[in-house]
């Protein structure tokens, strides 16, 4: 049995999204089916689509930032119930058999095809895997640029009633990818904390920040940031270039995350970090420019990467928001106006995030 399902998915990297018809199977003993109600736009999605990272599958529909409604439960789902508000991430299923897996960080799994990712996943093609196998039977996942979605009941988060429906949807991906590390590097009250960039990744990375109570400096390359930063909750803005205040803030961080998407030099903030403090990127996934291991070795520093964050973590996230009445920014959108909203991501580099409003597709069903 399968359940008839409407996106919109791009069929080629130069080509714009638009609607496509597809199926979705019924859910498996241990699987939920979701109603989407909201859907955020990732810049990730952006760089999937347009095939950034060489390995997008096509059709391409994209969406890791589901909000919606249980409408279905297989008979073996005790986790959640139809009814409830949840959430999936960027990941819907892993081996859960190896060690990350089992220690609880499926986010880096080493299973066969890595984990499974919400959409254009299986991670690794059966091609590549060891033994050729693909674990999980899907050639290409669809995400939740779409009416409803699938997934298997332990990868499917609890949406907390304070926080409204439109803003859960950005903590599942921007959310965790920023709390995680600073969770990770134990980012706690009075320490010195920077974030990069201060678009979707960034300014939830300063809310959250401000949130465990550290005092927070944003760097950022555009002027007309500054006051929005401060809105945030920093307590002070670097436009990057600017040496004096680099110097001033020389040994002065006890961490630094950049949320900055793309290739960017690292050099300037390893030597604003504490002895034993660490600077972590979160936002490139690329080839960064090399750095002065000098600089490194002086103060016992490090340079770390993180990627997204565990479903625990996700869940911690969506919680502790809650608890601390923050919730992202967003502006909600119809989907007939994604595209639109790509450009505005890649162009304008805005700082917050587009959430796409699933109801907009469903008048599209009607009509269809
Ligand atoms: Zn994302
Ligand atoms: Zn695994």
């Amino acid at each position: 049995m399968t359940i008839k399902a409407l996106g919109y998915a791009a069929n080629h990297s130069f080509t714009k999204l638009k609607p496509l018809a597809f199926e979705r199977a019924e859910p498996a003993a241990d699987e939920v089916r979701i109603d989407i109600l909201y859907c955020g736009v990732c810049h990730s999605d952006i760089h999937q689509v347009e095939n950034d990272w060489g390995n997008t599958v096509y059709p391409c529909m994209p969406g890791h930032e589901i909000v919606g409604h249980v409408v279905a439960t297989g008979e073996r789902v005790t986790r959640h119930a139809v009814g409830d508000l949840v959430g999936v991430g960027c990941m819907i299923d892993s081996c859960r058999q190896c060690e990350p897996c089992r220690a609880g960080d499926e986010h880096h799994c080493e299973g066969h095809n890595s984990w499974l990712a919400t959409y254009n996943g299986p991670m690794k093609a059966a091609s590549q895997t060891d033994d050729g196998v693909n674990t999980y039977g899907a050639d290409n996942t669809y995400g939740g640029y779409s009416n409803t979605v699938v997934v298997k009941e332990d990868f499917v988060l609890k949406v907390p009633a304070a926080i409204p429906a439109e803003a859960a949807a950005p903590i599942l991906c921007a959310g965790v990818t920023t709390f995680s590390p600073m969770r990770h590097w134990g980012v706690k009250a009075g320490d010195a904390v920077g974030i990069v960039g201060l678009g979707g990744l960034g300014h939830m990375a300063v809310k959250l920040a401000v949130a465990l109570g550290a005092r927070v400096t944003v760097f950022t390359t555009d002027e007309d940031k500054v006051a929005p930063a401060k809105a945030l909750g920093a307590s002070r803005v670097v436009i990057e270039g600017d040496k004096q205040a680099y110097k001033d803030l020389e040994l002065s961080f006890d961490f630094i995350l950049s949320t900055v998407p793309e290739k960017h030099k690292v050099d300037p903030f390893i030597t604003l970090l504490k002895r034993n403090a660490t600077f972590c990127a979160v936002g490139a996934l690329t080839e960064l420019p090399g750095y002065n291991n000098q600089e490194l070795i002086m103060h016992r520093r490090t340079l770390a990467g993180s990627l997204i964050g565990s479903i625990k973590e996700t869940q911690e996230v969506l919680d502790f928001c809650a608890e601390h009445g923050i919730a992202p920014d967003v502006e909600v959108i119809p989907i007939q106006e994604v595209n639109a909203a790509f450009t505005r991501v890649k162009n304008e580099n805005v700082r917050f995030r587009y959430v796409i409003d699933m109801a907009s597709l469903k008048q599209e069903m009607a009509e269809a």
